[in-house]
């Protein structure tokens, strides 16, 4: 920081907009978060409401006085040149807005415009689980399946900001499962938390006996403790997802050779009940060489993947 009165703070607000929560925090250049904080998206139908949230909580985490950069982070396609949002399905009021200008007319400071998932990985390479590596894919097992993938050090955006949806990868064509995006047996179907409750959901028939029957409100995290405690239903439900993210990992080894597959979200709780699995079928469909090569590693950045991110695509920018 310098010790000069007439420069600001080398500072980035960044915030992480998601569907329902948004949370943002200054970072400073070693990725340190220095205030942070954590409120609910407002649920409304005008763009402006989203905009008047986001301009009050740069005001919480010290005003524009302290920052040198916005950099926001979307659970949907941006436009990262034009700073506008082209489809965010969690919040449609955002779909086709220039959030970019909206806030720079309020806050009169640059403003940097992600995806979520992208920011995820950049993060990850930058404080958390892939420091020191170049080429990386990082998958977020969440509500739904996120994908970022950097290559030779560069986020990898494809021409129109919407690559890596490595959720929406096919990996059973014929199952007929099908996904939010329009087509079916999508790795987001198999590998998600709501993927989870749907199987375990498909499977309970065969598991009179199970501890989840009878449970009207299963998530991820109630059949991930059944799981640990042993319960049959919650196991085969955490293998099938193990197999289907092995399937869906598999291919993107060999197409992209990475040095390693960072996953995260709340899913990868379940971790030492997929893993096994998950790797069996890397060892059976990659090739040996990169399959050997690539380390895939649980996130480390936890929730803060992507305010990292947001605040490192910032100071590059
Ligand atoms: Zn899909």
């Amino acid at each position: 920081m310098s010790t000069n009165q007439n420069t600001k703070p080398d500072l980035i607000f960044a915030a992480d907009l998601g569907g329902t929560h948004l949370r943002a925090a200054t970072v400073d250049q070693q990725g340190k978060i220095r205030f942070r904080l954590k409120q609910n998206t407002p649920q409304v139908k005008d763009a402006t409401a989203i905009v008047d949230a986001i301009v009050a909580a740069v005001h919480e985490c010290g005003g524009v006085d302290e920052i040198s950069a916005v950099s926001l982070v979307v659970p949907g396609t941006v436009n990262v040149e034009e700073s506008t949002v082209v489809k965010a399905p969690n919040l449609p009021c955002l779909d086709g807005f220039p959030l970019g200008d909206a806030l720079t007319e309020q806050l009169h400071l640059p403003v940097v415009l992600e995806n979520d998932a992208n920011a995820a990985a950049v993060g990850e390479m930058w404080r958390g689980a892939a420091i020191g590596c170049k080429t990386i894919i990082c998958v977020t097992l969440g509500t739904g399946v996120g994908g970022g993938i950097i290559l030779d050090g560069k986020l990898w955006r494809g021409v129109d900001g919407a690559a890596a949806e490595i959720g929406h990868m096919c990996v059973d064509p014929f199952g007929g499962v099908a996904c939010t995006c329009g087509s079916r047996g999508c790795l987001e179907v198999f590998a998600s938390a709501t993927a989870i409750v749907r199987m375990t959901r498909e499977a309970s028939p065969r598991y009179p006996d199970s501890v989840l029957q009878g449970n009207d409100d299963l998530n991820a995290e109630v059949i991930f403790e059944a799981g640990q405690q042993g319960d049959e239903l919650a196991l085969e439900t955490f293998r099938r997802m193990g197999v289907y993210l092995g399937i869906g990992l598999a291919n993107l080894i060999n197409i992209l050779n990475p040095e390693m597959i960072v996953i995260g979200g709340g899913v990868v709780n379940g971790w030492d009940l997929f893993e096994k699995d998950m790797h069996q079928q890397i060892e059976e469909r990659a090739f040996p060489l990169l399959a050997a090569r690539v380390k895939i590693e649980r996130a480390k950045c936890g929730d803060d993947a992507g305010l990292l991110g947001a605040a490192r695509l910032a100071f590059k920018h």
